[in-house]
C-alpha cells in the first residue's frame, strides 16, 4: 500500500520511532537468551533434524557383524565415484550371506553427500550420520576404510558419545535400543 502525502512527526523525522523499536527487539533478546539464534560452537553443536546427511557408517547386524554383502550397488549409484569396494567371500559359518567387503573405502573429499548410496542399498547396510564436522591433517585420512566406517557405527548408536557429541540417536538406533 503506498501512503500518499505521508507527514513525518518530528520524531519521524529523527528515526526516533523506529530507533526505540530496534533497541526493543535487542532488549528482548538480551533478557530471553533462549530465543538466540547464534551458539557457541563447538562447546554447543546444533542437532540437525533426522535425515541430515553428514558422514558415513557401516552398519552392523544384530550378531555385530558387517551388514554389507559386497554387491557394490551404492558404488554403481553413487555419482561422485568415491566409493571403493573389493568383495571376498564370508566365512563358513556364516550360511546366510556369500560375500562381504574385503575393501570398503570412501573418499570422503570427493563426496556430495547426496545419500544415493544409501538408498541404493538394499540390506540398510550404509547410512549418513548427523555428524558433518570432522578434520584430518591429510588428504589420505580423509579416504575412510571399512574400519574407520565400522567405528562411525558403534560410536553414532552410543548414547554417550552422541550425548558428548550434543546430538541425538537417530530414531531407528532408539528404536533397536528399545527393542533389545
Ligand atoms: S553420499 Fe552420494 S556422493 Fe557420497 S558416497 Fe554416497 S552416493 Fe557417493
Ligand atoms: S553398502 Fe549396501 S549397496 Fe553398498 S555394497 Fe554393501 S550391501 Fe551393497
Amino acid at each position: 500500500m503506498i501512503r500518499q502525502n505521508l507527514k513525518l512527526t518530528t520524531a519521524e523525522k529523527f528515526y526516533l520511532p523506529a530507533i526505540l523499536k530496534g533497541m526493543l527487539i535487542t532488549l528482548k533478546h538480551m533478557i530471553r537468551p533462549h530465543d538466540r539464534v547464534t551458539i557457541q560452537y563447538p562447546e554447543e553443536r546444533r542437532d540437525h533434524p533426522t535425515g541430515y546427511r553428514g558422514f558415513h557408517r557401516l552398519n552392523k547386524d544384530e550378531q555385530g557383524r558387517i551388514k554389507c554383502v559386497a554387491c557394490e550397488l551404492c558404488a554403481t549409484a553413487c555419482p561422485a565415484h568415491c566409493i571403493t569396494i573389493e568383495p571376498e567371500p564370508t566365512p563358513a559359518e556364516w550360511t546366510d550371506r556369500e560375500r562381504m567387503p574385503k575393501r570398503f573405502d570412501i573418499d570422503m573429499l570427493v563426496c556430495i553427500y547426496c545419500g544415493m548410496c544409501e538408498e541404493a542399498c538394499p540390506v540398510d547396510a550404509i547410512e549418513l550420520t548427523k555428524i558433518h564436522d570432522w578434520t584430518s591433517s591429510s588428504r589420505e585420512e580423509m579416504i575412510w576404510n571399512k574400519e574407520k566406517l565400522l567405528e562411525q557405527y558403534d560410536n553414532t548408536t552410543n548414547e554417550a558419545y552422541m550425548a558428548k557429541m550434543g546430538l541425538s540417536l537417530n530414531p531407528k538406533d532408539q528404536t533397536k535400543k528399545t527393542a533389545a
